[in-house]
């Protein structure tokens, strides 16, 4: 069964509604009090899964913990109002481990933890994070609203977490001059201004974060607005240093922009008349229709499935 089966289950099961800002979305959007919609979003991160020990340091799985929440935060426009942190601790952590993955934790954003939970793993480390939010009642921005004749941007160059992890995992050192792919992996930062400055600005329609590449996520902001898109590969930007360990290695790095996970930048559409407020880059525009076409691609790129 695919994630994206399961979730659908649970929404037919528990929000047949389909709550606008419920499940769905980068976050819930709940009513809050003086003017305010509260956002409250989750993320677990499992050790083996997400990250390997031997890899990240404490502070980093700490700082990844909070990154990859307040991204979701940063993905609807909103402002950290606070977090619950839950941990399921493999024996043997001592303080020092703990102070340093709470250093991280705490260096991505400085709202105040509010609780959590802590217990004992079995197998390895798990850490969920819980986030809230707020934003100007009914100024979230959600998946749902691009429409035809939008242009898509996103927030900056994608593939540098992906091509990463590639190394990583082929148990490789990081080349000189490649050090930014590494701190782009492991320490995510999440669009929080960015995302706060397009929802207050006029004619930004859909948000999203990039957790799961352009290939996926894209498709999902599709699904959820009824339209299509045509995306022109050429101009999805990358990073000098993803550029140079491409051609030295031969990898695609348009196919690791669009295909690979964890980048954490913004992708937003907005109105061909307005010039969005935050640097970016525009790759594509919303259609009519559904889908995606890939002008200049070599392939229906898809992106990363948890399943
Ligand atoms: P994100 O990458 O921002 O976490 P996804 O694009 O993966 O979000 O979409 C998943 C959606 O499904 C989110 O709205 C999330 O809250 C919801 N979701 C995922 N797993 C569950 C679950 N076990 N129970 C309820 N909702 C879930
Ligand atoms: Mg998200």
């Amino acid at each position: 069964m695919k994630e994206s089966e399961f979730i659908d289950k649970l929404r037919l099961r528990f929000n047949p509604g389909a709550q606008p800002g419920g499940i769905g979305d980068d976050c819930a959007v709940l009513a809050g009090p003086d003017g305010n919609d509260i956002l409250v979003s989750t993320d677990m991160l499992m050790e083996g899964v997400h990250f390997r020990s031997g890899r990240f340091s404490p502070y980093d799985i700490g700082w990844k913990a909070a990154a990859v929440n307040w991204s979701d935060i940063a993905a609807m426009g909103g402002t950290p109002v606070g977090s619950f942190l839950s941990l399921a601790l493999p024996s043997g952590l001592d303080e020092s481990w703990a102070d340093s993955f709470l250093e991280g934790f705490g260096a991505v954003c400085d709202a105040p933890v509010l609780g959590g939970d802590t217990i004992r793993s079995s197998s390895g480390l798990c850490v969920n994070v819980t986030v809230l939010g707020k934003i100007a009642r009914g100024k979230a921005l959600l998946r749902s609203g691009a429409r035809p004749g939008d242009i898509i941007y996103v927030s900056g160059a994608l593939g540098d977490s992906a091509a990463a992890l590639k190394l990583l995992e082929a148990g490789e050192n990081i080349p000189a001059g490649c050090e930014t792919l590494l701190e782009r992996h492991l320490r995510p930062i999440p669009r929080l201004e960015e995302g706060a400055a397009l929802a207050s600005s006029c004619g930004v329609h859909a948000m999203m974060d990039i957790s799961d590449g352009v290939g996926s996520d894209l498709r999902k902001m599709l699904t959820s607005s009824g339209v299509g898109a045509e995306v022109e590969v050429a101009k999805v930007p990358l990073s000098d240093g993803l550029r140079r360990l491409c051609f030295e290695r031969g990898w695609s790095g348009t196919e690791l922009a669009l295909c690979g996970g964890e980048d954490f930048e913004l992708l937003f559409t907005a109105d061909p008349s307005v010039k969005p407020e935050i640097p970016c880059f525009a790759i594509g525009r919303i259609v009519e229709g559904d889908g995606v076409k890939w002008t200049g691609g070599e392939k229906d790129y898809k992106g990363f499935e948890h399943f």
